[in-house]
């Protein structure tokens, strides 16, 4: 997840949300529900630990898929499965053919073979992925450990989701799949994601990339000898140069970066080809589209321009100048943004006005950009005590203050399913 600065304009909040809110945390269940979350921290930090050192790079997550499956059937859930692609799924049953869900990525950035020395100093633990994300999945766990120990009436029923595929060249596919199969497509209502620690923070907007490799390829040969055959390293430059000069809005804010440039072999050989990676974000999918435009038209013209020049220059040596330009798609995340009536968000700042829980709203990318580039209802927020390191081996957890995170879910889950009978 990586995330923007709050932004403004929220509506008031709307008094039946809150009056709703109160009296749920009123409530003798979930009273008693906030009683059993204080008894079950040591096994939350167990859960935490025992999933950080299962390896779950981005396409390698079965073993944690797994895991996770075990523990969905040992807390109790009903219809258990992983899915096609790796996603875990449970379900606790309620009133009325849609979902409240919760779901939580369990992959890491961590390639496979990362040594994942995972260890504890009492409240805290470190290690990679035991915060990012750790304490998503077992915010998650002990929710739907709570549903299953404690009787608690709601209405709609829910379906607690690991995903994969989140984090980096994952580019959401877990979210992705779930959200164009129609089973879930069509019955999920509501989307709750859980990524990464604290409570202090909803994502109400999607933050969208998209990701390129420009390549450009051309016959290379010796620095003397084949002097004026076309240079990929020029025409990338060129490239670069028009596309940089590409004007954006600063709303709705959109920016672009080139991160890497490669290519040559030594000093003295014209390259065969030279490549760079491009980012592009938006929240809006009209802008992402422009600046898009914008890449291809900047390279199309510097390799026409560039074979034009060496089609001159040839005429003299009798060379052939083929030079080509390639864009290659290596991410794609959609935006998308929560209307600012959405009742999800409503719930969740009542929730938050309930517990005295300062949160900011925020724009960022994460799982929750599929379901609300779908115009469905979702927000991201954290699952509690407080972390740091986040995509580094230094990663740590706290688990101080979780109770707060796990209040925070349970009113927000309870109030959007409604009342039970
Ligand atoms: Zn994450």
């Amino acid at each position: 997840m990586s995330s923007n600065p709050p932004r403004a304009n929220l509506p008031e909040l709307a008094p039946a949300v809150q009056h709703e809110v109160a009296r749920l945390a009123a409530s003798p269940e979930v009273r008693s529900a906030y009683n059993w979350f204080r008894t079950q921290e040591p096994q939350l930090l167990h859960w935490q630990m025992e999933m950080a050192r299962i390896p779950a790079p981005p396409f390698g997550e079965a073993a944690r898929a797994a895991w996770l499956a075990e523990r969905f059937r040992e807390v109790g859930l009903d219809d258990v499965r992983i899915d096609d692609v790796g996603n875990v799924f449970g379900t606790h049953p309620g009133f009325g053919r849609r979902y409240v869900a919760l779901s939580a990525h369990i992959d890491t950035v961590f390639p496979a073979n990362t040594p994942l020395n995972i260890r504890q100093q009492g409240s805290r633990i470190y290690g990679p992925g035991v915060s990012d994300n750790g304490a998503g999945v077992v915010a998650m766990l002990a929710i739907a450990h709570l549903l299953r120990s404690v009787r608690i009436r709601h209405a709609l029923p829910f379906v607690f989701i690991g995903n994969v595929g989140e984090e980096g060249e994952g580019d959401l596919r877990g979210m992705r799949h779930i959200f164009s199969t129609p089973r879930w497509k069509d019955s999920i209502a509501y989307s709750l994601v859980l990524d990464g620690a604290g409570a202090d923070t909803i994502v109400a907007e999607g933050l969208g990339s998209r990701r390129f490799e420009v390549i450009v390829r051309g016959p290379g040969g010796h620095s003397w000898s084949d002097f004026g055959v076309p240079n990929p390293i020029v025409i990338l430059a060129k490239a670069i140069d028009t596309f940089a000069a590409t004007t954006v809005p600063t709303v709705p804010k959109t920016t672009f970066n080139i991160g890497v440039i490669r290519g040559g072999t030594s000093m003295n050989s014209i390259p065969e080809s030279a490549s760079m990676k491009v980012d592009i974000r938006s929240t809006s999918m009209t802008e992402m589209e422009r600046l898009e435009q914008s890449l291809r038209l900047a390279l199309a013209r510097a390799v026409e321009d560039e074979t034009l020049a060496a089609e001159m220059r040839s005429l003299a040596q009798k060379r052939p100048a083929g030079v080509s330009g390639e864009v290659v798609v290596i991410g794609n995340r959609p935006a998308g943004e929560l209307s600012s009536g959405a009742k999800i968000l409503q719930v969740v700042r009542s929730v938050d006005a309930q517990l005295s829980n300062a949160a900011q709203v925020q724009r960022a990318s994460t799982d929750a950009n599929i379901p609300l580039s779908l115009g469905l209802e979702a927000i991201a927020i954290g699952g509690g005590g407080s972390g740091g390191g986040a995509h580094t081996l230094q990663e740590w957890f706290d688990s101080n203050g979780r109770e707060l995170a796990l209040k925070r879910i349970l009113l927000t889950m309870l109030t959007l399913a409604g009342v039970g009978e």
